[in-house]
Parts: C-alpha cells; structure tokens; sequence
C-alpha cells in the first residue's frame, strides 16, 4: 500500500518529536512519501517557526530585533539538527539568514523557509530524498494551478522515498507563493494525488476528529469515519480540522485520508472517506460547530417571484466590491445574504447597505450584524426524523433565539444563526440533546 504521509508543525516541534516521527514513516514500508510543516509550538510558551519568520519579515531592517528573532529560529533547528550527524545545519541557516534579511525577498518566500529546511532535515534524518515543491507546485491567479501541478509532477520518478516542504509551491513569474496558513494539508493531498497513493495519512497531535471543539465541550466525542462532504462542511463552518481546501486534489481519486496522533500512532484516529462504510445510529451527527461574525443583509421586494433578473442585480453588487457571500436563503418576496465580516475590506458594511439600496429597487432592504452561524453536520440529516425536533428543544430550554435556520441541500448541514455571544451556549445546549 502505497501512503503520503504529512506530519504537522506540533509532531516535528523538537528532536524528540522527530524521532516519534521517523519511527512512525519506518514502521510501514509504504510509507514512501512524506511532506512536513515548519516546526511548531513545543510547549505553551514557543513560538511557531512560521510565525518567528513573519516577524523577521517584519522586522527587517531593524538589525537588533531581527537577529533576536532569528536566534529563536536557529535554536529550534539546531536542537532537531542535533538529531543527524554531519548534517550542516548552520550553514544552512546562514543561507535562509542573508536571503531573508539582504535581499528583496518577498515576503511567501520568506515564510516558506521554516517547512524549506525541516523538510531537508528529516530527509537527512530518514535517508529519504528531498524534493522541493517548487519542482512541481505551480500557482495561478494566487490559486493552486493543479493541472499544471499534476503535468509537472510527471517529471519525478515514482520509485523514489521522499520527504517534501509543505505549505508552497511556484507562481507564474517564478517565484515562491504560499498557501494560506495551514496550507501543508494541501501539499499532502496533492502529493498523495500525484503518486497514486491509496491512502493520505495527516499526522497531527489530536487523536482525530471530535464532534465539537474540545476546548468549548470537555470529553468531546471523537468520530470514527466522516465523509468528504461533510469534512467540507465543517472546515468551512469553522471547525479547525484540516485546511478547508485539503480535499480538492484526491476528490476525483477518492483516495481515503486518515487523521491520526503521532504522540499516539497505537489510536486508530479518525477516516475521511468519500462516503462513509458504517453510520451507526449513535453516528449520524459528526460535527456541531460554528463561526461568529457574519453580517446578514435582508432584501425584501413584493411580488419577488416574478422579478427576473432581480437576484442577479443584487449580487452584481456583492461582486463589484468583491464581498464573497457565505449563504443565501430566499423566502416568498425575501431575500437573505449571510456575508463574513472580513468580506468589507473596499468598503464599510453601513456604505454598502447604502450602495445596495440605490442600486436594486427593494422595497426594503434590512441590516443585522454580530451573526453566528452554528452548523450542525451529519450523514443524511434530512432523511433523520427528531434532529431538527431535538435541535428546537435545546434552544428552547436554553432561552436561545433563532434568528434563521437552514436545512442545506446537500442534507448534511443545518445550519442556524444566533447573536455573537450565544454562539458557544447553542453549542453546548445542541450537543447535549444530540449527542448526550
Ligand atoms: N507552517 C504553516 C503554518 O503555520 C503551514 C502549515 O503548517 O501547514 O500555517
């Protein structure tokens, strides 16, 4: 069996995660293509390599903090360089050092330096072959280009063992562009594509999948299998799994990818398959998660239904100013817009109701903001007689206030807006109906 496995920034914090590592990718021959994030956090105290490199970028012509900052970064190294003999660790560092501090560096290729030597390390560490992202990942338009990714990826022989940085690839121009943060789960999906891997293993330092956050519910349940649908539907309500773009390489491949604990390999941590093998009863609900912040923009216009074209004067509005819409629901003669807050970069959410106004002829158009959006995910929702009747009980004993409630069409989402601070309440209240 054919495996990528990708070890995230936590399991390779220090040498001693390391070696746990390479232990892991030796203890199965298939384990042929490996993909790292820069060091992380070792303890509460650290910092991440990655975000100690967005500060040096930050810092750079301030010869003093710069030099601090990269003290840090050269000692996480060295400690886990200590691991490989002969390995010219701080040669290597001088190199990052004078390309991120004299040149005109941007600022993708300077962060990108953490997870350039981590991977050139542990290759040294497991006698695997480094290969460079920038020898197959290409990037268009600022997104990953994967048919162009996949056609390069032609060039590398298969019978190679290789560790790889995660997180980058090239732009156009030649230059090193980055993911967003998080972005290695991408790599290793891509990697997992282009070498035909039957499995995708992400190793991180969580035993897999839990129903909610376990930092709002204590004990927290863990699932034993999700489905691709639904981890979409989850990393994009919010739920910190995997990066909310992991799937979209091995989708079409169907190529199954398993979550797992490197502080604990013995767990069997939690499948991520195109649909999933057993839904036990007790399994129908994967995910209760949510995300604060959204704004909602209300159209009422009579007679809506036999308006056409309307809908799409409206969101030729969004579109101008480039605000990405989250939701929509429509109701007889209504219209609702669910928007993320950070979508109002070009203009202010107040100027842009205004804007709307006097653009499409409502009769009238309503603001809400400090929206919640709680998700409720699971396997054939719809086709579930009592969720939704479980769902209103708990809001009801918990005075919770519905602003609106969805049944997406994809059947494995309900998703219900709430004010701001109700969020982690309606949470609670949800998964102690549904879940027990
Ligand atoms: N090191 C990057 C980050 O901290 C990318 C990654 O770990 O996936 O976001």
């Amino acid at each position: 069996m054919l495996i990528t496995c990708k070890f995230g920034g936590t399991s390779l914090a220090c040498s001693e995660n390391v070696r746990r590592c390479a232990q892991i990718v030796k203890a199965d021959e298939g384990r042929r293509y490996v993909v790292v994030s820069a060091p992380g956090k070792k303890d509460k105290q650290s910092k991440k390599v990655t975000d100690l490199l967005y500060e040096c970028h930050a810092n750079r012509f301030d010869e003093g903090v710069f030099n601090a900052l990269f003290g840090q970064i050269r000692a996480i190294f060295q400690e886990i360089g200590s691991l490989v003999k002969n390995f010219p660790i701080d040669e290597e560092l001088d190199v990052i050092y004078n390309q991120i501090k004299f040149s005109e560096s941007n600022i993708d290729f300077v962060i990108s330096r953490g997870e350039y030597l981590n991977a050139k390390l542990f290759a040294a560490y497991l006698g695997y072959t480094f290969l460079d992202a920038t020898k197959f990942i290409r990037f268009k338009n600022g997104e990953l280009d994967l048919p162009a990714t996949l056609e390069k990826a032609k060039e590398i022989d298969k019978d190679g063992r290789y560790v790889i940085p995660g997180f980058y690839g090239l732009n156009k121009n030649g230059y090193v562009k980055t993911f967003s943060r998080g972005g290695s789960d991408i790599t290793g999906s891509i990697v997992a594509r282009m070498f035909d891997c039957d499995l995708y293993e992400n190793w991180t330092d969580v035993d897999g999948i839990y129903v909610s956050d376990p930092k709002v519910i204590k004990n927290a349940k863990k699932v034993a299998q999700v489905s691709f649908r639904e981890l979409r539907e989850m990393s994009y309500m919010g739920a910190s799994v995997l990066h909310a773009e992991t799937l979209m390489p091995i989708y079409e491949k169907r190529i199954p990818i398993v979550l797992k604990n490197s502080f604990a390999p013995e767990l069997s941590g939690t499948e991520i398959l195109k649909k999933r093998t057993e839904v036990a009863d007790g399994e129908v609900i994967t995910c209760i998660t949510g995300k604060n912040d959204y704004t909602c923009i209300q159209i009422s216009k009579m007679l809506l239904d036999k308006q056409l074209g309307f809908v799409k004067k409206a969101t030729a509005v969004f579109e101008e100013y480039h605000i990405n819409i989250s939701h929509t629901h429509s109701g007889l003669d209504n219209l609702c817009f669910f928007v993320e807050n950070s979508e109002y970069k070009e203009i202010s959410f107040e100027a842009f109701l205004k804007e709307l106004e006097s653009r499409i002829d409502a009769d009238k158009i309503v603001g809400h903001d400090k929206i919640a959006l709680l998700a409720v995910i699971g396997h054939n929702l719809s086709g579930k007689i009592g969720v939704l009747a479980k769902i209103f009980n708990a809001l009801q004993e918990n005075a919770i206030n519905v602003k609106t409630i969805y049944q997406s069409i994809s059947e494995c989402n309900i998703i219900i807006g709430i004010e701001n601070d109700q969020l982690k309440p309606c949470i609670k209240a949800i998964y102690d109906k549904l879940i027990g």
